[in-house]
């Protein structure tokens, strides 16, 4: 089973639109519904950045032992 579009919470089927975001990769149904999702949270996906940088900072590394 796939997840539910995280827009209309209809099935995504076998093809989902995916949308990465800060808060990880949202899957739709279609590319209607991300792109409302989108201007919703207003959420810029910039097609191809240059420079790349990390949603996610590195965990800070534990001097347990
Ligand atoms: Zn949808």
């Amino acid at each position: 089973m796939n997840p539910p579009c995280e827009l209309c919470g209809l099935d995504t089927g076998p093809r989902p639109c995916s949308l990465p975001t800060p808060a990880g990769e949202k899957l739709f149904c279609c590319e209607g519904c991300r792109g409302i999702y989108q201007i919703l949270f207003q959420i810029e996906t910039p097609p191809s950045s240059p420079h790349p940088e990390p949603l996610q900072p590195e965990p800070p590394s534990r001097s347990e032992s």
